[in-house]
């Protein structure tokens, strides 16, 4: 069916952080391209993005940080929207969900399912803070984890063993809030009956997408609905979101799964405001096509939850495809907002200023179309240097000084066609075509290596023409090189905008070309010889070792800083008075002899020099030190430790050492200049 408008959405980034290259390859990139095409084409677009500002984790950022989640979502909301527009993601509108249009929007959505007794209501016991006057959201509780004994797991999941729980599984519960163990108490609930949906989407989903989806997404949503769907909570208690609209509601919001879908409608509604248009058929109308760029966390939302919501409210479409992706991982890890294992959008424009086309390049190239897929630096620096450098950059700049060399600038006529010349030009033909199929099916990665081919046949056609050696005695040969290399940078230029915004919009500047010329794409007379092209400047550079090392740096220093938080450790032992601490004589010592103990693998024989006297200390940690390292060694002996007869040796205190979790042991050694017998207090 020949669609008449698309909707495009991306998925809402949560505003309680920066965001990062697995977002852009996830999602923001692929939807960008794909929006980009379609303008290109002329089709009537809307590509929608926004924050989505509400939930639990935003608050207990406020919290923490001692502001109101007003000013986290405020922070974090401009600082994304600067980073989408520094990468050039051509959103028709960056909406957020705090905004007032939205909260009338997911209200009214709301107030529409209520009313045609959508939704079911239930009463349950949920944990309450009594001091506080509230309940308790999952994040707001924590206790000792039932499986693993870990004490601070959350009311939600235990991060230490990583099963999903109810808070009222967890032993010795404490509201996070006042540090009181909470009281259940009775409280109301409306829930959405998601199996009341289970044969329409097993229809709609199941038989009729089953060949247009991709795999990694149908094969999810059949995993969920054979499952058996149940009905889910649409409201809950606490105090940020979207008020419920109802009487006897008080102190309740939309739970955001169920407001934040709804910022698509409200950012479209505010960009027909201000364009002076109507929003209805971008979500009413059969003949517009509506997609979701998702990543694949995010599936079972907008393949699922949001379809039933908008098939309940009735008078809206389904999405026509959800091409969601799978996750990019950094450096063969997980990419981790809270271990910091990321690459910031806003640091690496710090890092690489100007150069937002060769990240988008580089993700894209790697997008985690079909499965999870891997970013390193090293990749990208390939990337760069021996796609975009040497072959992209080094055919239109080698046309362009060539250009400027032979015929000063102007664009030479074709005098006649070599059988070689007709074969460039046939290829050529092929390319929009191809890229189109690939696109249109949302397999950007192959669109996009179709694209760099294009440059590939140019750098080939131009390296084996060898004009620059029959100029002297064949001027017209090179002119007719030269016009093709000339109209395969023009194609470049226009079939490149999708992919590399910035370097395109340079490569027409240099081409003197303006306009959208998407339809020209394919054709070998867009640059005519009246033309002038202006003088070349390079399209990329070359990225050093030493800028690819400092990254690698970097990850590298945040990977021990995560080893050192993530070291296990034990509690912290029972409080001891300052007198009983007192009673123990830490002192300063010398290591004078040290020997093996016969028939023993772990103890050695110390003779130390404590400055009080020397005595004879045996030690277990044959196993770490050899004899010999030890005279000389200074350490840290507890003097006044009972004697005990160990193997047959009288053992006069102890040496402290530190234990690493791999068993590992280390001395505990003064800084400076310290003598024997010094007091430790
Ligand atoms: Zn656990």
């Amino acid at each position: 069916m020949r669609f008449q408008r698309h909707t495009v959405t991306s998925a809402l980034p949560y505003a309680n952080g920066p965001i990062h290259i697995g977002h852009l390859a996830g999602v923001y990139v692929p939807a960008d391209i794909y929006a980009r095409y379609l303008r290109l084409k002329g089709e009537d677009v809307v590509f929608i993005g926004g924050s989505d500002e509400h939930g639990v984790p935003i608050t207990i950022k406020a919290k923490q940080e001692g502001v109101t989640p007003q000013q986290v979502v405020d922070k974090y909301h401009k600082q994304i929207k600067e980073s989408f527009e520094a990468f050039g993601i051509s959103f028709d509108v960056y909406s957020r969900t705090s905004d007032q249009r939205h909260h009338d929007t997911a209200s009214d959505f709301f107030r529409k399912l209520y009313d045609t007794h959508h939704f079911v209501e239930q009463e349950s016991d949920q944990y309450f803070d009594e001091e506080q006057k509230q309940f308790l959201a999952d994040r707001y509780i924590t206790g000792t984890c039932p499986h693993c004994g870990f004490e601070r797991a959350y009311g939600d999941q235990c991060e230490n063993c990583g099963t999903s729980l109810n808070a009222t599984d967890l032993i010795n519960p404490k509201s996070v809030l006042s540090g009181n163990p909470p009281v259940l108490k009775l409280t109301k609930h409306w829930f959405l009956p998601l199996n009341d949906f289970e044969p329409m989407l097993r229809q709609w989903i199941l038989k009729d997408h089953k060949h247009d989806w991709k795999t990694n997404v149908y094969g999810q949503c059949k995993s969920w609905i054979d499952q058996g769907l149940q009905p889910r909570a649409v409201t809950r208690d606490l105090d940020w979101g979207v008020k419920v609209p109802i009487e006897g509601a008080e102190g309740k919001v939309l739970y955001v799964w169920f407001d934040a879908p709804i910022g698509y409608i409200s950012a479209t509604r505010e960009w027909a405001e201000a364009k002076g248009k109507d929003w209805e058929p971008y979500w009413k109308s059969n003949d517009t096509r509506l997609v979701h760029f998702i990543g694949k966390d995010n599936i079972v939302f907008h393949c699922i939850v949001f379809p039933a919501m908008l098939k309940a409210e009735g008078s809206y479409i389904l999405p026509d495809n959800v091409p969601a992706n799978e996750f990019l991982n950094l450096e063969g890890d997980k990419v981790s907002t809270s271990r910091n294992w990321a690459v910031w959008l806003h640091e690496y424009l710090q890092d690489f200023p100007g150069k937002q086309d060769v990240l988008r390049y580089a993700l894209c190239a790697a997008a985690p179309e079909t499965k999870d897929n891997d970013f390193t630096w090293k990749d990208f620096q390939a990337r760069n240097n021996s796609e975009l450098v040497a072959i992209l950059g080094n055919f239109v700049n080698r046309t362009l000084v060539l250009v400027h060399k032979y015929f000063n600038g102007c664009v030479p006529e074709v005098s006649q066609f070599m059988p070689e010349d007709l074969a460039v030009v046939d290829a050529l033909k092929t390319f929009p075509g191809k890229i189109s199929i690939s696109l249109d099916n949302f397999r950007f990665r192959e669109a996009l290596a179709e694209y760099m081919n294009l440059a590939r046949l140019g750098n080939k056609y131009l390296t084996d023409a060898e004009p620059w050696k029959i100029f002297q005695t064949d001027p017209d040969r090179v002119a007719t090189i030269l016009n093709i290399s000339l109209q395969l940078c023009a194609n470049l230029a226009i079939l490149g905008e999708p992919f590399l915004p910035f370097s395109s919009q340079k490569l027409f500047a240099q081409l003197n070309l303006e306009g959208n010329l998407w339809h020209m794409a394919g054709n070998i007379h867009i640059l005519n010889s009246t033309q002038v092209v202006n003088a070349p400047q390079l399209l990329f550079e070359k990225i050093e070792d030493h800028q690819i090392a400092f990254q690698v740096e970097k990850l590298a220093k945040t990977k021990l800083l995560n080893q050192i938080v993530q070291t296990p450790v034990e509690a912290a032992k029972d409080p001891v008075s300052f007198e009983e601490f007192q009673k123990t004589d830490l002192r300063i010592g010398t290591i004078l002899t040290a020997e093996k103990i016969a028939k023993t693998k772990k103890l050695l024989k110390l003779e130390v020099d404590t400055g009080v006297d020397r005595r004879t200390i045996v030690s277990g940690i044959a196993g770490h030190f050899a004899p010999e390292q030890l005279p000389g060694k200074k350490v840290v002996v507890l003097l006044n430790l009972e004697p005990r007869v160990i193997k047959g040796v009288v053992s006069h205190g102890m040496l402290l050492l530190a234990e690493t979790p791999q068993g590992g042991l280390h001395f505990i050694v003064p800084e400076g200049d310290v003598d024997n017998g010094m007091k430790i207090s």
